[in-house]
């Protein structure tokens, strides 16, 4: 049976939530038995987002395989509960990569190499590769941006002569807006959805769908006029109200019957109904009214939280299981050097700092992971937050005051975060950390193996410096405990604190792998301990 595509565009403004769409309906194609693999096309030139701020491009999720990928590859693996790979995300940076690289190699000689066939035969190609590389009945593929930018043409191009090289029957377009409302008088505009089908009409695409956002409720006369305005049946103009709890996403598209519209549309029987009672359960908990407890996230990128989309939603997941409602208080480090940012870290019930890069802030995470250790407050660090855990340790307790990691003080008297030695003599930036799945071991009798509960776990990484073994001994004499080690013993990959309730901090990012429905273990120990503190 040939492949099934289902390609989700967006229309009007970026951010509508295209990617937890595509997810959410990707999740209602598995619940059918049906198995789905997922792709995303990002239209800008980076070869990958690791080179970008996370101001510009908010969090780089990384796969198992050490990809460095688009966030919403993380809606698409907490959705689905699926693990992907590294064919699952291009950009036109790759391809013209590959492209260029094929030219200079002379595989075009006597040719001009043009968008069209060449650009968009490599996408084409990279489409391809999924469907083989995974053996999925339906491939679920975003474009990102918007329908109308410069950079997406031959993206949507190819897509349009993939539809016919694959048969029309096979694929399905559906396209996600946004409908604005009118400030003074609160009516929803159509408008700007109808004008962004038009475009996509002007390059031989039409949708088969509009998935229509909206922050208040849209009804039924507006979706007819989508329905009529736009050329789409009715029953496939899906009004979706923002809602306040993610998870519902999928609950809300399967009540509208979106599930059983592609699987008809595109000719394929479900093998089995779709449970959602574990959705149901879980949006009925989220909604349930519980314990707060106060998280206080100190970052660098605070300002857009979208920079923490994984660290942010496992702590939601962890809160679940836990039973409370965890309310984030996001606190700028820099504020911390200044005395400012003080009070929120002083109620909170748990203090966590995440992932990083450069020597901004770096001081204040510091000072936040002293007062977790003398207050004992619990403490999750993750890959920075695990080397500013070790700075500050070294500092305050064995007494090295020039304690620092060599990425903020090169010449530092003790680099107790160092650069690993087959990171020394690499300069290109990009695609050259640790990155990826390594395996790591507990030991007994920590806290990490308690909460974990296995002896060996796998995890995903994105850093190049590590913690630096001339310390070890002195370290363990004071009283750090490391309590997950590479299986060779020689990498650090996990730190606790032996007298302390828990602070735990790992050079690993394990909020990549928390699902809703399997939150992770360290985030739970985090959230438990932070249930039992009450104010300090
Ligand atoms: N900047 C640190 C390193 O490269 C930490 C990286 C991170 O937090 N992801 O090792």
């Amino acid at each position: 049976m040939s492949t099934k595509y289902v390609f989700f565009t967006g229309g009007v403004v970026s951010s509508v939530g295209k990617g937890v769409t595509a997810a959410a309906i990707g999740l209602l194609l598995k619940e059918r038995g049906f198995k789905v693999a997922v792709q995303k096309l990002d239209p800008y030139i980076n070869v990958d987002p690791g080179t970008m701020s996370p101001y510009q491009h908010g969090e780089v999720y990384v796969l198992d395989d050490g990809a460095e990928t688009d966030l919403d590859l993380g809606h698409y693996e907490r959705f689905i509960d699926i693990r992907l790979s590294r064919v699952s995300n291009f950009t036109t940076g790759q391809v013209y990569a590959e492209i260029i690289a094929n030219e200079r190699r002379g595989d075009y000689l006597g040719g001009t190499i043009q968008v069209i066939p060449h650009i968009t035969n490599e996408i084409k190609r990279r489409i391809g590769l999924v469907a083989k590389e995974t053996g999925a009945e339906i491939v679920l593929l975003e474009v990102g941006g918007t329908v109308g930018d410069i950079e997406s043409q031959p993206f949507l191009e190819a897509l349009r002569q993939l539809r016919n090289e694959v048969g029309r029957e096979n694929c399905l377009f559906v396209h996600v807006t946004w409908l604005p409302t009118i400030g003074a008088t609160g009516e929803i505009k159509t408008k700007p959805t109808q004008h962004s089908v038009a475009a996509l009409r002007s390059i031989g695409i039409s949708p088969n769908m509009i998935i229509a956002r909206a922050d208040l409720p849209i009804d039924q006369s507006l979706c007819e006029k989508i329905a009529l305005f736009c050329d789409v049946e009715r029953d496939a103009v899906i009004p979706m109200t923002t809602t306040d709890v993610l998870y519902e996403v999928p609950l809300l598209l399967e009540k509208l019957g979106v599930g059983d519209w592609v699987t008809d549309k595109l000719a394929l029987k479900a093998t089995r109904k779709p449970n959602m009672r574990p959705w149901k359960k879980l949006v009925e908990e989220v909604r349930a009214s519980k314990p707060a407890v106060k998280i206080a996230l100190v970052g660098k990128y605070v300002e857009l939280q979208d920079a923490y989309m994984s660290v942010r939603e496992a702590i939601k997941h962890a809160a679940i299981a836990n039973h409370v409602e965890a309310e984030i208080c996001w606190v700028h480090a820099a504020d911390l050097e200044k005395d400012k940012g003080w009070e929120v870290v002083k109620q909170a019930n748990a203090i966590l700092v995440p992932g990083g890069f450069g020597s901004r802030g770096i001081e204040g995470k510091v000072l936040a992971a002293r007062y977790a250790r003398e207050y004992k407050v619990p403490y999750l660090g993750l890959c920075l937050g695990m080397q500013v855990m070790c700075i500050e340790f070294a500092r305050h307790v064995l007494g090295l005051e020039e304690a620092n990691s060599s990425e903020f003080d090169r010449s530092t008297e003790h680099p107790v975060i160092d650069l690993m030695l087959d990171q020394r003599t690499i300069s290109d930036m990009g695609g050259t950390m640790r990155l990826g799945l390594y395996p790591c071991t507990l030991q007994k009798g920590t806290k990490t193996a308690a909460a974990y509960g296995v002896p060996r776990v796998e995890e995903r990484h994105r850093h190049r410096f590590e913690f630096n073994n001339t310390y070890r001994d002195e370290f363990h004499k004071h009283g750090m405990l490391f309590s997950g080690m590479s299986p060779d013993g020689k990498l650090v990959e996990i730190v606790e604190l032996a007298d302390h309730p828990y602070m735990i901090a790992s050079q690993f990012h394990p909020e990549f792998l928390s699902r809703p429905m399997k939150p992770h273990p360290l985030f739970v120990g985090l959230l438990g301990a932070a249930k039992g503190k009450s104010g300090h």
